[in-house]
């Protein structure tokens, strides 16, 4: 992999937008370097018109949306239409994100980080408001993805701080941010919940550690009367997918290496 993409400048010629010739710029790149990290197989760029995804792999099919921009993401990213999106996720459409952050001084990609695509749940997207009569688009409603809500275990980490991360190391992530892909959607909301909180806390912690967000977990599903149960049956799905495990009664340690 070359982190560098000033070899593609001759394809933004004639073109005057900063974030038109960034797309390019990173498409290009991104088309040259990235590997699929669920086989290794080739991405290849779909057609500019009506896709929902910019990215499939020729090997396995798995699709990809690219994301780029020169400042590092925050806590939320700009979505897509807010109903098609909504649609996409229940129909299991919703394509994985590739976040690229580049440096426009050096031309070079500096960090690509993959968000898994069965992390993206209803529970991660929120509506903004639609545009005003006076718009050019009136009524139409975009979204926001909350990036903060999703648990580090979602991401595999491509290229960090400049480097390449080892091929084994990718699809080693990419497999344990799949391992929920067979949950419902509904199982996966509730997963990310706790898993996001059990990432904030100690390698080992305990079950009151986690019942300590309680509160915080009724706000996202307030027609829930059982949270503490609920919040039993996700530590349970967790120590099945291999992220923790059980040390005694309401004690648990986190074994994945990226959970430190
Ligand atoms: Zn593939």
């Amino acid at each position: 992999m070359d982190i560098g993409f000033s070899r593609y400048l001759s394809k933004i010629q004639g073109y005057k937008s900063a974030s038109q010739k960034a797309r390019i710029l990173t498409e290009a790149w991104a088309s040259d370097n990235l590997e699929c990290p669920s086989c290794g197989g080739t991405l290849s760029l779909l057609p500019a018109n009506s896709r929902t995804s910019d990215f499939q792999c020729q090997s396995c099919g798995e699709t990809y949306q690219l994301k780029s921009q020169s400042k590092p993401f925050g806590k939320k990213i700009l979505g897509a239409e807010y109903n098609t999106t909504i649609q996409a996720i229940k129909n299991g459409r919703h394509p994985s994100l590739i976040l690229l952050q580049y440096d426009l001084k050096n031309l070079s990609v500096q960090q690509v980080r993959i968000l898994h695509r069965s992390w993206i749940t209803e529970q991660s997207i929120i509506p903004r408001r639609p545009l005003g009569p006076q718009a050019r688009r009136a009524g139409w409603q975009g979204c926001l993805l909350a990036l903060e809500s999703i648990p580090c275990t979602a991401f595999v980490d491509v290229v960090q701080n400049g480097s390449a991360s080892p091929p084994t190391i990718v699809r080693l992530q990419w497999q344990t941010a799949h391992s929920v892909s067979t949950l419902t959607l509904d199982q996966r909301g509730w997963v990310a919940l706790v898993l996001r909180i059990v990432e904030s806390l100690p390698q080992q912690f305990t079950l009151q550690q986690v019942y300590a967000y309680e509160k915080e977990l009724a706000k996202s599903y307030p027609a829930n009367q059982n949270i503490r149960a609920k919040i039993r049956q996700q530590l349970q799905i967790i120590r099945d997918l291999g992220l923790i495990q059980f040390i005694k009664p309401g004690v648990y340690r986190k074994i994945y290496r990226s959970m430190q």
